[in-house]
């Protein structure tokens, strides 16, 4: 049984449906603060914060775990900036408890969900996985912790780990079962639909003035169905024996913060208000991936994460997640 930690979580909650479609049984550890136990369609689920060790040795001692995935975790840059504590605690802390637990009961293989944001302000584009790690924000920092933590474990007791560098995880699954659903919603493409949808009057683009061709940050997008396959990938590599390793998980492309609003227009066909704003602090101008060793090495291809697919997908879910009775969803 994989025990997938965030499991009801965005990504989480993608991965858990894939591994399911491939008939691996899953257990879904999720405390439940920032998602829902209906995003838990497939395998099993039990509330449990990774703070509670009992609760945790409880699971390990009830269940037969082969591998952990670790998807539980705070993710907003712009909150960390705010609250670093709080980033420290739940995703460094909780994270050395979980392994510890794992090492209390023999268990050895750990896929990570970890993040561009350890490179911090990149000296070289595309960013290559040897980039010195120099986070510029509290969530990169507590990121960057536990790899260290899993490099010392590796070397200190054969931990098996794959450390998956995720750029912008975005777009829902095609079948609109799961899906992106944050609140507070932070992130700029479901931002930028529910500008589309009246929800919100405008979206703020977060600066104008970076060395940018169109002077708005740049981004990676990933599409949540291309990570989720990583993972199966990392796990079958880990599986077969494969060496402990740290892998960029991007598309390679970058987009401005503009082309992604120019995107939604297009696929929404609705034309929005657009503010400009002052900088969000903690962003640095350009994130994007080398992703050649995960392509070489897992044979990873991200066959869905065309700007368009990822806006389509989206959008898609953005209406059914509030307009349930929408005739996308009645046709
Ligand atoms: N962004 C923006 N307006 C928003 C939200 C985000 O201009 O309302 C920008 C943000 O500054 C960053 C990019 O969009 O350059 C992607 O941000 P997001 O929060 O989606 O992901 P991050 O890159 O922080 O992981």
């Amino acid at each position: 049984m994989i025990l997938i930690t965030g499991g009801a979580g965005y990504i989480g909650s993608h991965v858990n449906k894939l591994l399911n479609n491939k008939g691996y049984n899953t257990l879904v550890v999720d405390n439940l603060c920032e998602s829902k136990e209906s995003s838990v369609k497939w395998g099993k689920l039990v509330k449990c914060d990774l703070e509670d060790r009992e609760g945790l040795e409880d699971i390990f001692n009830t269940y037969d775990i082969s591998a952990v995935m670790h998807f539980a975790a705070f993710t907003s840059v712009s909150e960390s900036v705010k609250c670093p504590e709080k980033y420290m605690h739940n995703n460094y802390e909780n994270t050395v408890n979980l392994l510890n637990v794992m090492q209390e009961y023999d268990v050895n293989k750990f896929i990570f969900s970890s993040t561009a944001a350890v490179y911090g302000t990149p000296e070289s584009i595309p960013i290559k996985e040897s980039h010195p790690l120099k986070p510029i924000n509290p969530y990169g920092e507590s990121k960057v912790h536990v790899e260290k933590e899993l490099e010392k474990r590796s070397e200190d007791y054969g931990l098996h780990y794959v450390s998956l560098r995720y750029f912008n995880a975005s777009g829902d699954d095609p079948d609109c079962e799961i899906g992106e659903q944050h609140n507070p919603e932070t992130h700029l493409i479901p931002l930028i639909l529910d500008a589309a949808i009246g929800k919100r009057d405008n979206i703020t683009i977060f600066g104008t003035d970076y060395p940018t061709p169109d002077g708005t940050c740049i981004r990676d997008y990933v599409h949540v169905e291309d990570l989720a396959q990583a993972h199966l990938l990392a796990y079958e590599y880990l599986e077969d024996g494969g060496c402990s390793d740290v892998f960029n998980l991007g598309h390679g492309t970058g987009f401005s913060v503009k082309q992604v609003i120019e995107e939604c227009m297009s696929v929404t066909g609705i034309k929005f208000e657009v503010e400009v704003g002052e900088r969000r602090a903690g962003d640095p101008s350009i994130l994007v991936a080398d992703s050649s060793k995960i392509r070489e090495k897992l044979g990873w291809r991200p066959v869905n994460s065309s700007l368009t697919n990822i806006v389509n997908t989206a959008w898609r879910w953005h209406l059914k997640l509030n307009f349930k009775n929408h005739h996308y969803f009645n046709d």
